[in-house]
């Protein structure tokens, strides 16, 4: 199968910034990717290098088999969904919706029909003839979707499209755009910092480390195994273990990582993993506590109700058989 995206060995300097350095990329069609990574790691980078706002310094693009390097923006059959929603605010719902028609030199009845279905598709048809001033942040990102996809593009691109919006909705809005992907069948690429949404809606993702891709996957390949020590603490903030501590709890001399939800308290002595509770964290759900352990600091979730030890009690920690993962990388 063509992939909707290729990546291959692109580089995009700014100067002595090296913004993206060296990737390789596979995006498969009809699939929801994820770029996941701090900020300053090269996402938006990417995201404008695929839309054409952005040329490589070295490397190609190709999007459905074909390199773009000579293809302007408005041919490439991508639309992106901006952060701040970019709408215009002096034209009202309706008029922003087909205005990428208008551009395209469609007539307005024509345009007007199928700016209509577009909002009925984001639940906004009663909308039509407010103006973006007079919407609620989740109503203007939904604006912003549907003047995205009237293009009837093959990709979206969407760079922290739900950054702006409160947790609730920022979850309910997840729920929706997951469900939209899959209705729609388009190749969705969404930029986020968040390691939540990522790993709840992208059927594989890229972890992004200063340039470069630390590691791609599904969810459970980075969040189970991840490579090395940065997408281990990125993710789901494991316990990283060097390799002595490895050694001593039965694995390899190599680092490692155990997930603070696979550990469970257990009396001191008998465990090889013991020290004083440094820590204590109410999480809603849990408590985290954390213990300096011989040659690291370790953290486990206990669930809510659970009685908690005393800072500087010493307490032990243990782990089922599995949980130690070894890294292929340092
Ligand atoms: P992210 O989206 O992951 O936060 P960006 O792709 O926006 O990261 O930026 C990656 C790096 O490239 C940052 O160090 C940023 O300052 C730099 N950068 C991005 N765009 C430009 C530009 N037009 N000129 C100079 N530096 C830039
Ligand atoms: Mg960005």
């Amino acid at each position: 199968m063509t992939a909707a995206v290729t990546f291959d060995n692109v580089t995009r300097h700014f100067g002595s910034v090296r913004a993206v350095d060296g990737v390789d990329l596979k995006i498969a069609e009809g699939s929801f990717f994820a770029m996941l990574g701090p900020s300053g790691s090269g996402k938006t980078t990417c995201l404008r290098l695929i839309s054409g706002f952005e040329q490589p310094t070295g490397g190609a693009i190709r999007i459905f088999g074909e390199d773009v390097s000579a293809i302007p923006p408005n041919r490439r059959n991508v639309n992106t969904v901006f952060q701040d929603y970019a709408l215009f605010p002096h034209l009202n719902v309706r008029d922003n919706v087909a205005y990428g028609l208008m551009v395209k030199g469609m007539a307005k009845a024509a345009r007007y029909a199928k700016a209509e279905e577009m909002l009925n598709l984001v639940k906004l048809d009663a909308y039509g003839d407010r103006k973006p001033g007079q919407l609620s942040g989740g109503q203007r990102q939904r604006v912003a979707l549907a003047r995205a996809l009237v293009n009837e593009p093959r990709v979206l691109l969407l760079d922290e499209p739900l950054g702006a919006l409160d947790l609730k909705l920022r979850e309910a809005m997840q729920d929706e755009l997951k469900a939209l992907q899959q209705r729609l069948g388009i190749t969705f690429v969404f930029v986020t910092h968040d390691q939540h949404e990522a790993l709840s809606m992208a059927d594989s993702l890229a972890i992004f480390n200063e340039g470069r891709i630390a590691q791609i996957g599904t969810p459970e390949d980075v969040y189970a195994r991840p490579a090395n020590r940065f997408v281990a603490d990125f993710v789901g903030s494991s316990n990283v273990l060097p390799p002595e501590v490895t050694r001593a709890l039965g694995g390899p001399a190599a680092w490692s990582s155990l997930r603070p939800e696979a550990l469970q308290v257990a009396p001191a002595g008998g465990t090889a993993l013991a020290g004083p509770v440094t820590g204590l964290r109410y999480l809603g759900a849990g408590t985290r506590i954390t213990i300096a352990g011989p040659g690291a600091d370790i953290s486990v979730i206990v669930p809510a109700g659970t009685a908690l030890p005393q800072m500087g009690e010493t307490i032990g920690l243990t782990f089922a058989p599995g949980a130690l993962h070894v890294m292929e990388h340092a």
